[in-house]
């Protein structure tokens, strides 16, 4: 078996991880679309940190789902396996995905970065933030806004190297994916023709998303989607299933097994 699966924020939104799109999404009363952009960064950086610690805190404390388990249990069954999922969150690797049957293809939540020369640390699971960096909410208004002040102090990381400022390594809206990323998915669609395509929890939105999901399938794989509405991939595939993805892929992963397609 040859398996492609491609995953989206819907996979760890069933973990508490807020999606870009609807209000969930909405941090301070912004819009994460805006937030998450260069120009956001250049115009404010301590704001966008402030957000990306939020959230690395957030995936901290959040759990692999039963969606999650499922992939991983795929990606062990499987001699070639690649998942290529658009969250930047470590769920998939602490439910057990290996790193070199994973691409982040939006980057790593976890990872700081220069955003100038090549200087980065951090890794999967992510150091503690240093200290003052958690974000500290107090319930009282002024003191809030007592807090805030010293983050914005505190909490702009700059470059060891070259002094420029550090950020997050992820992808943001408007910029190129990474060019070894991108080899690496090639090279597994280049590898030869995939039996199974599962993507899951995603809208589909990215036309690299849809091309690859194309590519993987057009030798007869068998192409299943996995997402409670409709998108652009539904009507290429061979079984559709419109239901939340910790529900749905437990059981085809199941099914695969019982099968002996496994
Ligand atoms: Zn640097």
């Amino acid at each position: 078996m040859r398996v492609f699966v491609l995953t989206g924020a819907g996979v760890s939104a069933e973990s508490g991880i807020p999606t870009f799109r609807g209000k969930d999404g909405y941090w301070r009363n912004l819009d994460p679309t805006k937030l998450a952009t260069p120009e956001a960064f250049a115009r404010d950086p301590q704001l966008v940190w402030d957000w990306y610690r939020e959230r690395r805190q957030r995936i901290r404390t959040a759990q692999p789902n039963a969606a999650h388990e499922a992939v991983a249990r795929l990606a062990q069954q499987t001699d070639e396996f690649l998942l290529v999922t658009q969250n930047v969150d470590d769920l998939h690797a602490r439910a057990g995905v290996a790193a070199e049957k994973m691409v982040q293809i939006h980057g790593d939540i976890f990872i700081t970065r220069c955003s100038r020369c090549d200087f980065s640390y951090g890794g999967r699971g992510g150091s503690p933030e240093p200290p003052g960096a958690c974000v500290v909410q107090p319930t009282n208004r002024r003191l809030r806004s007592i807090a805030t002040t010293s983050e914005r102090d505190l909490n702009v990381p700059t470059c060891p190297k070259c002094q420029a400022l550090m950020r997050p390594d992820v992808v943001w809206f408007g910029e190129q994916l990474s060019r070894n990323e991108l080899e690496r998915v090639e090279d597994f669609l280049d590898g030869g023709a995939c039996d199974l395509v599962i993507v899951a929890g995603t809208t589909a939105t990215f036309g690299y998303i849809i091309d690859w999901t194309l590519r993987a399938s057009q030798d007869g794989a068998h192409l299943i989607e996995v997402n409670p509405e409709e998108t652009p991939l539904s009507r290429f595939a061979t079984r559709l299933v419109r239901e939340p993805a910790a529900i749905a892929l437990p059981r085809i992963v199941d099914e695969l097994r019982n099968s002996g397609a496994l």
